[in-house]
């Protein structure tokens, strides 16, 4: 698999909002990103906290915002480089599962971690870290509501 990369995250969200490519972005009751529909759901009250291992120690945290630019990197990997369902046509189950995992280490890698550490929030040195939700005090803040 080809993997292109382009672009930082302020590029990005103007060559999205440029692009000719309808998007929608619906609130929810978690953030993520749906290529097929091109949609992106978003829930600004629940940011990451990340674990070194399961039950293990926290290593940092990531507010909402970042899970938005998360998601918004899948759209633009979508709409500009169809990282998408097209792509995972004719694929068994199993190379599916392994490309929407390098997708995932990808993301997390070249958009989240420079994203987060900008703000300095917390990283993850692997998408498959373990991590658990948690509520801030505003969608840009990584300080827990008490
Ligand atoms: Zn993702």
């Amino acid at each position: 698999m080809q993997i292109n990369y382009s672009g930082d995250g302020k590029n990005m969200v103007k060559e999205l909002s440029d692009s000719k490519e309808k998007m929608f972005i619906k609130q929810g009751s978690s953030t993520d990103y749906i290529t097929s529909t091109n949609t992106l759901i978003f829930d600004p009250t629940k940011g990451f906290k990340f674990f070194d291992k399961q039950g293990g120690n926290e290593t940092g945290k990531q507010s909402p915002a970042v899970l938005l630019l998360h998601d918004i990197s899948h759209a633009y990997r979508d709409i500009f480089n169809g990282i998408n369902e097209t792509m995972y046509k004719g694929m068994t189950p199993l190379q599916t599962a392994s490309a929407q995992a390098q997708d995932e280490q990808f993301v997390t890698r070249f958009y989240e971690t420079p994203g987060a550490q900008k703000l300095g929030q917390g990283t993850r040195r692997s998408y498959e870290q373990p991590k658990e939700k948690f509520t801030p005090v505003s969608v840009t803040s990584t300080e827990e509501q008490k």
